[in-house]
């Protein structure tokens, strides 16, 4: 949900850190606080074509009906004033195929859920967001964390109803804590060393499960990344649901 997440300054630091472990991007970054017309557009298509409705349900309701939405307002002609808009979910997506870890069967409960699409306080939601703005830049593989799975038929299915073609998806391994938390702002994880890259990208290239015996001391930053992209391995690329790595302990 978009632009409560923008922390001013922020963006900036993650592009900075990229940028610090030689990892650039193609073309021009698109910002999601300048793409409302485009989320408003595509809002406006589901709505015209009777695919989405107004909701009013307090969360109080949901959470006593176990959390997922029953479609209580699909029938109730509700109107936008302090109402949320939910997708009509009529042809849910409950399978999808992750290039790294097979066949993902979904909790057919969230799948078939008529999830939200733009929020009572006026925010478009996140999967509405991604979906345009992955399609409007011509995303054909989306290489993401494992935290994402869940919500990914959820994405599909907004693509099949806009008639778009899905990318292909590829859920990486997430690095843990001790606790089995993620290492996120949220979880207090410490944030991405300032100093030489090289050890930190190696640590993570062996995380990813490709060959870690690269001479990266007699190595710049690009050519490990080059060498890393020349030999990269999906095959080898834990594919387990989320592996605890040493990442605890780096220390550069
Ligand atoms: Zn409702």
């Amino acid at each position: 949900m978009i632009p409560p997440r923008e922390v001013p300054g922020a963006a900036d630091t993650i592009l900075r850190q990229l940028e610090h472990y030689g990892l650039h991007w193609d073309g021009d970054i698109l910002w999601q606080s300048q793409r409302h017309d485009a989320y408003r557009e595509a809002f406006a298509w589901l709505y015209d074509r009777g695919l989405s409705y107004y909701c009013t349900c307090t969360r109080a309701r949901i959470q006593s009906i176990g959390g997922i939405y029953d479609g209580h307002c699909r029938a109730l002609q509700n109107g936008p004033e302090q109402a949320a808009v939910r997708i009509k979910q009529r042809h849910p997506v409950t399978r999808f195929h992750d290039r790294l870890r097979g066949d993902i069967q979904a909790d057919e409960r969230l799948a078939r859920e008529d999830f939200i699409i733009h929020r009572r306080d006026g925010l478009f939601a996140y999967n509405l967001a991604v979906v345009v703005d992955d399609h409007f830049q011509g995303i054909s593989e989306i290489v993401r964390g494992a935290d994402l799975i869940e919500p990914t038929v959820r994405q599909i299915s907004l693509y099949q109803q806009f008639g778009w073609t899905p990318p292909d998806y590829i859920h990486l391994p997430l690095a843990l804590n001790e606790l089995g938390a993620k290492l996120s702002k949220q979880n207090h994880a410490p944030a991405l060393p300032h100093g030489d890259p090289r050890p930190v990208l190696m640590e993570a290239l062996r995380f990813l499960g490709q060959h870690s015996d690269l001479p990266w001391q007699e190595m710049r930053v690009d050519e490990i990344l080059t060498s890393a992209v020349a030999s990269w391995t999906l095959s080898t690329v834990p594919n387990s649901a989320i592996v605890n790595p040493a990442f605890s302990n780096t220390s550069c």
